[in-house]
């Protein structure tokens, strides 16, 4: 069997430039990798590089043609194990790259057996979580206004970006406009170990859900100290990179957020997710700002999550990609009609 292997950069301005507590992005730049069999049939997949994480489009360009090398020379794309341990011995990091090969070549896999990729791996549709919609930083009267918005559009799940001297004042506003929605915090790194155990005492009062990494991933000990004291429940995203990071964090967090573009691939990911499992953690998954041609593939593992956090199609301004209909945060893995991840570039 022969493969044919292609990428291209896209580059997707957002709706809204999104802030969170280390800066703001109005664009995103992926990259997709398409990967052909000899019949013509096409997986393909997203690269979300993230900056924080040392990847950006150009180091992604740059270690893609090794990688699509190795999935040539395995030339069968049902060896997704083979694969990904290849992906992973030709290039060190570079997780998105190989996230990217991975996504496709588990796009085609599925589609050659004409099944949606969830169905291959045995999972219910039934068991998805909604995914949160996120309202980053923003002037307080914004944050208002976009809550507003988004609970207009029906989401009954908001992730809300936090960070600043005005954390209260948010909270308080995105109440005053969602007193009904489930809140999620995500701090990104932004306080202090005693500044977070405080801050979680009036986000309880304010019926947020968990607060998602209050202290830098550089600070376990710090991580340790709110997850003891916290009054409420802990996640870890920056603290959370790749599977060797699950034991880990295992005593100082309730909940593992893993990504896609964090774990190099789909493989990795479903083995985060069982090993996050076996350390009594709950388990989510969130994104990058992403196209679908990425987070249709996140979608398929959404009934593996205790929280979906996909929202990353949802705040482009125009994704060149269909992906998982996800109405009003309601993934639709079961309305799902196409075989593979169920992404599709929009005018095909
Ligand atoms: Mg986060």
């Amino acid at each position: 069997m022969s493969l044919d292997a292609t990428f291209e950069r896209v580059s997707m301005p957002l709706a809204d430039p999104f802030t969170i507590s280390r800066g703001t992005q109005t664009d995103a730049e992926n990259v997709i990798v398409r990967i052909a069999d000899e019949g013509g049939m096409t997986g393909v997949g997203g690269a979300a590089p993230a900056a924080h994480y040392g990847e950006t489009a150009g180091t992604v360009e740059a270690v893609l043609p090794d990688l699509l090398a190795a999935v040539e020379e395995v030339g069968d794309p049902h060896a997704l194990h083979e694969i990904e341990t290849e992906l992973a011995a030709v290039v060190n990091d570079n997780p998105a790259a190989r996230t990217a090969v991975s996504i496709a070549v588990h796009d085609l896999a599925a589609k050659r057996l004409g099944v949606p990729l969830y169905r291959l791996w045995g999972l219910d549709a039934d068991a998805a979580p909604a995914t949160s919609f996120t309202i980053g930083l923003d002037e307080t009267e914004r944050v208002r206004e976009k809550t507003a918005a988004a609970v207009d559009a029906g989401y009954s799940v908001l992730k809300i970006k936090l960070g600043t001297d005005r954390d209260r004042e948010l909270i308080d506003a995105v109440r005053d406009a969602a007193p009904d929605a489930r809140v999620r915090v995500d701090a990104n790194e932004a306080w202090t170990p005693r500044e977070a155990v405080a801050k979680t005492e009036w986000l309880a009062d304010s019926g947020v859900e968990f607060v998602e990494q209050p202290v830098p991933a550089e600070d376990p000990e710090g991580l340790r100290f709110v997850y003891e004291r916290s009054a409420l429940p802990i996640a870890a995203d920056e603290s959370c990179v790749t599977l060797s990071d699950i034991p880990a964090i295992a005593d100082r967090c309730d909940i593992a957020n893993l990504k896609l573009m964090k774990t190099g691939g789909l493989l990795e990911a479903r083995r985060m997710i069982a090993a996050a499992r076996a350390h009594g953690l709950d388990v989510m998954c969130g994104c990058m700002i992403e196209s679908n041609a990425s987070i249709a593939a996140a979608a398929q593992l959404a009934p593996l999550l205790d929280y979906a956090d996909l929202d990353g199609s949802l705040l482009l301004a125009d994704d060149p990609y269909d992906g998982i209909e996800m109405p009003a945060g309601e993934i639709r893995l079961g309305a799902q009609e196409r075989s593979g991840t169920g992404a599709r570039l929009a005018d095909e």
